[in-house]
């Protein structure tokens, strides 16, 4: 019959118990003994767990230290020699030498696994490459679960993935490194074999990427090879997009099933059930693993009973669409959301336990859960007419939107005129991205607020002085531009989120983000709605501290989006687009406060770009809608800024351009000329500042670095639009090394400007 399957677990615990011990263990307070000790616990905890639940194929080496690509770079012996001490055999210190560097060696790179808010450590590929098994971790695992009673499904990140994501400064292709690698997943799959396993899962989302010819034919070679040689039945698993067009040349490959995600790409289904060859198992993924609804039952039961009759269900598993590690762990720890909403929400738990309803009425029929999918079909029907989701005001300005809403009054030589009259600022002005130092002053003022331990008037004057501070310094450094220093949020979109009707937050709604950090996304359940200004009261103040401009400092629309869980009755674009109304209403407060220049964030707008192609355009359309409706209420006269972070600008510059800032703000300290070349390729129109210097590290620049490469930024960029500013935020920064780098900065700017005659 069906089969019941997951793809893997969140890693962290309930308690975020790995987190705790890892933390521990890096200062030194417990032994590495006691740190295995928290790992074990929790694999042989979350396997009885899924055990209960009726999940039938269980995932091991799921779990991970820190990520499951750098286990995969530690498996293979791919440790780079720069971690590699003669005395010691590569250990669980290596691992975390690689992930978090020494004082001998920089860490690996990390990036954003596919498009999650997941991050993983970066291989390294070296010239000359040898791949070894190295780490046993999933067969000890596996033999770990079977020690406790469980057959599990191992998990292994496939060869193809791996290497695609690595880089390598050779000057040969990275797909030479394909044979030596394939010998140490021969050695590991042979090995899980003879250990008893029955299936292993080989993670290769790679394939939900655009692939070339050449990645193609080698994905084709490599699996031929690899499956010809003994191993357990093993089932491929694409997740994050949609396979269709590759299915006609992977079904000719021997797997004895494949995974696809039907949330992502619910096309892809038909496509598959005719395809598939008749010894080929499907799994279906239909419970979504990277947000926090429940599944419409009845939808999803439509999909499996559709399949089960074209392939007969013995050839089916049903899955959540991607591992559960992109989602919180269990729902029964909410005891504090309002209840219409938890009803409606699922987590880790709350979906194995979907799956499980699936394949039960599949296996016994709709009537074995008739009145749990009854209960399903209402909560999805009272959608529709609940007030708590659907707000008729907002509904109404949402049929209401006009093409002029989404443009300012005049084009961009007239406001920059404008402008220009009004603020009287030198040639290279000077400002900061927005915040400032939180010191644990600042953190405890806010906790002790929130808690009801510090009453409201002694925070707000407690916030106030902290502001005076922050204008009082930027104006003895001689700064242009000022900013409040955003001393009273916690988060960029937290912040906001707590303001707007439609969001909810969660106790422990935590998610890994990478290593041992979680983060804790804001829920949009509703229709978003600004009830009363968020940031007036504030920048008003700022202001009334000083004659030199104050920006008002707003998350944008699309970081709102990317970084919290969205409701999935309607579209992200309908969602974007509310949350663009309500922004749009505090810029307008703004401007009507006297504030002449408003910086609307957008460091999340390029992190949702989809992973394919063709999709993107499509994206970008309604993405640079969303800023446009945000940004576009105010006057000509009012200066819009925009800042973004950590991008990859290159095939992007059309929608960057089309967002029509008057001023953007950029990352460009840690790039090379390349990220400035960009500019000067698209001729980028507006005014914009590439940051100056890296605020990641508590690192002085000198003065003479700055104007030198400020001299870079001027072969690439006309004087009259380059603005000079750090890459981002200063909130993770310690005052003095802000202190000595603002002013270092100001004085760059002021050489520069002289230069020029300025
Ligand atoms: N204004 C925010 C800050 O200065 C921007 C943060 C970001 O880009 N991530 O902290
Ligand atoms: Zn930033």
């Amino acid at each position: 019959m069906m089969m019941t399957a997951n793809l893997g677990f969140p890693r962290m615990g309930i308690e975020r118990e790995l987190k705790k011990a890892l933390e521990a263990y890096w200062k030194g307070d417990i032994s590495q003994e006691s740190l295995l000790e928290t790992g074990r616990t929790l694999r042989v905890r979350h396997w009885q767990l899924q055990k209960t639940l009726g999940i039938e194929q269980i995932p091991s080496n799921d779990f991970s230290f820190y990520d499951h690509v750098l286990d995969t770079v530690l498996m293979t012996g791919a440790v780079p020699s720069r971690f590699l001490r003669s005395a010691e055999r590569p250990g669980l210190d290596t691992y975390f030498r690689m992930a978090r560097g020494d004082a001998e060696a920089a860490a690996m790179e990390m990036t954003k696994w596919f498009d999650t808010n997941y991050h993983y450590i970066v291989p390294e590929f070296e010239e000359g490459q040898i791949f070894r098994l190295q780490s046993e971790k999933v067969l000890r695992e596996f033999e770990e679960a079977k020690e406790s009673g469980i057959l599990t499904r191992p998990v292994l990140l496939g060869p193809m993935t791996f290497l695609r994501l690595g880089k390598s400064r050779m000057l040969c292709s990275k797909w030479n490194l394909l044979d030596g690698l394939l010998c140490v997943y021969e050695e590991i799959l042979s090995r899980l074999q003879k250990a008893g396993a029955l299936w292993v899962q080989m993670d290769e989302p790679l394939l939900s990427l655009d692939m070339t010819a050449e990645e193609e034919r080698q994905f084709r070679r490599g699996y031929s090879r690899l499956l010809s040689s003994p191993h357990p039945k093993v089932c491929l698993t694409a997740y994050f997009g949609d396979i269709s067009e590759k299915l006609s040349w992977l079904t000719e490959l021997p797997f004895d099933a494949v995974h696809l995600d039907l949330v992502r790409a619910p096309r892809q289904l038909d496509a598959a059930l005719e395809r598939i060859p008749e010894q080929m198992m499907l799994s279906l993924g239909i419970v979504n693993g990277r947000n926090v609804w429940k599944a419409n039952l009845t939808d999803c039961l439509d999909k499996l009973l559709r399949a089960a009759d074209r392939l007969g269900a013995e050839r089916l598993m049903v899955a959540p669409s991607c591992s559960l590690l992109h989602c919180p762990v269990d729902l029964a720890q909410e005891t504090a959301l309002p209840a219409e909403i938890r009803r409606r929400m699922a987590f880790a738990v709350q979906k194995l336990q979907e799956i499980r309803i699936l394949a039960r009425a599949v296996r016994e029929g709709h009537q074995a859960v008739e009145p749990i999918l009854e209960e399903n079909q209402r909560l999805f029907q009272s959608e529709k007419t609940s007030r708590l989701f659907y707000n008729p005001e907002v509904r109404n300005r949402m049929s209401q939107l006009t093409d002029s809403m989404f443009s300012r009054q005049s084009d961009f030589e007239r406001r920059r005129r404008l402008q220009r009259q009004r603020l009287c600022l030198p040639l290279f002005p000077t400002t900061t991205i927005g915040s400032f130092p939180q010191t644990p002053d600042i953190r405890r003022m806010r906790a002790d607020f929130r808690k009801g331990a510090l009453p409201e008037a002694e925070y707000q004057s407690a916030m106030k002085r902290q502001i005076e501070n922050v204008i009082r310094f930027q104006e003895s450094i001689g700064l242009d531009v000022l900013v409040h220093g955003e001393p009273e949020r916690n988060d960029m979109v937290e912040y906001f989120g707590e303001m707007l009707e439609g969001f909810a937050f969660t106790q422990n709604g935590w998610v890994q983000s990478y290593g041992s950090r979680c983060v804790k996304p804001p829920v949009i359940y509703g229709d978003v709605r600004r009830a009363s200004p968020m940031t007036v009261h504030w920048i008003r103040y700022a202001q009334s501290l000083t004659d030199k401009p104050v920006k008002g400092m707003l998350t944008g629309p699309m970081t709102l989006l990317q970084w919290s869980f969205v409701r999935e009755d309607q579209p992200r674009r309908d969602t974007a687009f509310q949350l663009a109304l309500a922004v749009r209403d505090e810029a307008a407060d703004l401007e009507a406060a006297g504030i002449r220049i408003i910086q609307i964030d957008e460091p999340g707008l390029c992190e949702g770009v989809p992973l394919r192609q063709s999709e993107r355009a499509e994206y970008f359309d309604w993405a640079v809608k969303a800023f446009r409706l945000a940004s576009c209420g105010v006057k000509d006269e009012t200066q819009i800024h925009t800042h973004m972070c950590y991008a990859d600008f290159n095939d992007r510059m059309g929608a960057i351009i089309a967002m029509d800032a008057d001023v953007l703000s950029i990352e460009a300290s840690r790039s090379d000329a390349v990220l400035l070349e960009v500019f000067e390729r698209y001729r980028y129109p507006n005014e914009i500042g590439p940051g100056v210097y890296d605020i990641h590290s508590p690192r002085v620049p000198s003065v003479e670095e700055m104007e030198a490469l400020l001299k870079e930024i001027l072969r690439y960029l006309r004087a009259e639009q380059i603005w000079v500013n750090p890459d981002c935020g200063l909130k993770t920064r310690g005052w003095p090394e802000t202190e000595a780098s603002l002013k270092n900065m100001v004085q760059a700017a002021v050489r520069l400007r002289r230069s020029l005659g300025g």
